[in-house]
């Protein structure tokens, strides 16, 4: 796990001002080139979405090998998934969204899991009854951002173990305990389901592959911090008949609070926007967000201020810029002084509020089928 003086990055933790090109160095990923992007780009019909073309995309494993195999028409599906412990926020949607888009763009499957069981041995404060509640309504939440019901297939932990126990069976049997205890630092007092848990969150990245008999290779969009979870993965894929997931790797999005990533937990709220904040909420949170900005109106027109470093800019990139004049607009006007952050926190609220309408009623749209999508049966009783 990287881990030096200036950041930490594990599946657990992000901290510190992290070096994503040093980060990737050290987990040995490859950069998502710009021969990468324009071959995925031609692929996709002319267009990229904003989470490759804004850079927040940034590393993959074997996304070339995987480019190479559609050409030559072998399809693939892709994989996300969710541990329910509360509502979602804002930045928990990108790596749908970016799910979504390939969907769309080139007609994949989408297969969700949805991990109840494991945030209910996880978190001892989380009751059953609070796993199942959130596991719903995160998944209305992912349903939401538009996937297609007829491509969308989801693993609902707790109600889908029969279709997905007989391939974990075989999966547990190639995990050694001494390796998922030195990727997830698993110490005595671990609960045993935690452990078995490794076995259920590799078998949807085969089970398309299983269910099928044939050899269908897995895209996973995440934020790099999940890698180590998908190495394990990969390194037990060929062992089982199955080809080795591909990865997409995404920068966090950081806080509100000027931190490295986005949380959702204790006193850490308002370092997220969560998707069920009401809109005085939200109104709060963007206005005391953490900004690039200088300390006096007359520096920062004389100076500009900085985006990098500001939790705004961070939202306007990831998703409330829709096009790229917009985003080179708010870009431009930052470093040059011409806008200040009242304003451009104005002119971002007001693309979250419109946002959080547009969401809330497709989210009502698509609790009439949601629980219709989830796979309940082993293949063969499908
Ligand atoms: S102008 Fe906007 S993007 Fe620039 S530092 Fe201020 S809040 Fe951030």
């Amino acid at each position: 796990m990287p881990n030096n003086e200036e950041f930490v990055v594990t599946p657990y933790e992000v901290r510190g001002r992290v070096d994503y090109d040093r980060l990737r160095e050290l987990f040995g990923t490859q950069p998502l080139t710009e021969e990468l992007l324009a071959r995925l780009k031609r692929l996709a019909g002319g267009e990229l979405h904003p989470l490759l073309t804004r850079g927040i995309y940034y590393s993959h494993r074997d996304l070339a090998s995987l480019l190479d195999g559609f050409e030559a028409g072998r399809r693939f599906f892709l994989y996300s998934g969710r541990g329910p412990s509360g509502p979602l926020h804002t930045s928990h949607l990108s790596q749908f969204e970016l799910c979504l888009w390939f969907q769309k763009r080139l007609g994949l499957p989408m297969y969700i899991q949805i991990t109840d069981d494991e945030k209910f041995w996880a978190r001892s404060g989380l009751s059953r009854e609070e796993t199942l509640r959130w596991g719903l309504e995160n998944l209305y939440d992912i349903l939401a951002v538009g996937f297609d019901p007829k491509l969308t297939h989801v693993f609902f932990d707790s109600k889908s173990i029969a279709s997905l126990y007989p391939l974990a069976i075989r999966v547990a049997r190639k995990i050694p305990y001494s390796t998922v205890k030195a990727v997830f630092g698993f110490e005595p007092a671990t609960n045993i389901g935690l452990v078995f848990y490794t076995a259920l969150q590799t078998v949807p990245c085969f089970w398309p592959s299983w269910a099928e008999g044939t050899s269908i290779p897995c895209l996973i969009p995440c934020g790099i911090d999940q890698d180590p979870h998908f190495r394990l993965t990969r390194d037990i894929a060929e062992g089982l008949g199955y080809p080795k997931p591909a990865l997409l790797h995404s920068r966090m999005i950081p806080g509100l609070l000027g931190e490295a990533a986005m949380s959702t937990t204790g006193s850490s709220a308002d370092n997220a926007l969560f998707l069920n904040d009401p809109p005085k909420v939200v109104e709060r949170k963007v206005r005391n967000a953490f900004t690039g900005g200088r300390a006096t109106v007359e520096e920062q027109r004389r100076l500009g201020a900085v985006p990098e470093i500001c939790s705004v800019w961070a939202l306007w990139r990831s998703r409330f810029a829709e096009t790229e004049e917009k985003f080179a607009e708010i870009t431009e006007g930052c470093r040059s002084g011409a806008l200040l952050c009242g304003e451009c926190k104005g002119q971002l609220l007001e693309r979250i509020h419109a946002f959080y309408k547009e969401h809330d009623a497709a989210r009502t749209r698509v609790k009439e089928w949601a629980e219709t999508t989830i796979v309940t049966a082993a293949p063969k009783e499908l």
